[in-house]
């Protein structure tokens, strides 16, 4: 069970896991974008822990739709909207929680997928970040075993090197894209990361 309080904290260390590793993610944006992916994240994190304080007596939805409406606003770049609609969407069937269960995870992740599939008009095998949460659904699904959700993305992450972009920046490069790892299914393993670490 995840409390709401233990809910802000994983946030809280969400952005700060975005903050150490801004310049690795966008080092990643470098070859196949335009070099802000970290930049882009760090930002919306930090306005996300700007609001953290007027949530704290909020339910599970309100704290992640604030989270994602906030993303929305402050990243610019294709990684706030897709991950934006991913919060916002989890947060709409968690209104109104206090704890959060397994299932529940299973849920926020499920809608996350589907909201960035509808966002990015995207879907597996185009090197996004769908190339590491759906795997990562899959297994948690499967297995109800973070360890193995995180492993699953991780594998993903792997795998993007082996697929040509359609999608976003990276697609403009055509085979050109093959080889490289992609940032945003790098920053969600990150994020899944902070998630597991708790068990
Ligand atoms: P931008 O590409 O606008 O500079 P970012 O660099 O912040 O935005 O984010 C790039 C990441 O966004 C990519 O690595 C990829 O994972 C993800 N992405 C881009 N376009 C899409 C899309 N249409 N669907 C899903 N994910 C996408
Ligand atoms: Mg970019």
């Amino acid at each position: 069970m995840v409390s709401t309080q233990q809910l802000i904290e994983i946030i809280t260390e969400m952005a700060q896991v975005i903050q150490q590793n801004k310049d690795f993610l966008t080092e990643l944006d470098m070859p196949i974008g335009d070099s802000d992916h970290g930049i882009n994240l760090a930002r919306g994190f930090q306005a996300v822990v700007a609001k953290l304080p007027t949530l704290a007596d909020k339910d599970a939805g309100t704290i992640l739709k604030t989270v994602g409406m906030t993303l929305v606003s402050t990243v610019g770049g294709a990684s706030g909207p897709l991950y934006g609609t991913a919060f916002m969407k989890a947060g709409a069937k968690m209104m109104g929680k206090t704890e959060l269960t397994m299932d529940d995870l299973i849920v926020m992740l499920h809608e996350a997928v589907e909201g960035i599939k509808m966002r990015g008009k995207a879907t597996t095998g185009e090197q996004t970040m769908l190339d590491a949460m759906v795997p990562a659904l899959e297994a948690l699904k499967e297995s109800r075993s973070l360890t193995a959700a995180l492993a699953a993305a991780q594998d993903g992450v792997e795998r993007t090197k082996d697929m040509i972009a359609t999608k976003g920046r990276a697609s403009y490069l055509g085979e050109r894209s093959l080889g490289h790892q992609d940032p945003g299914a790098t920053s969600f393993t990150l994020l899944l990361g902070v998630i597991a670490k708790r068990g």
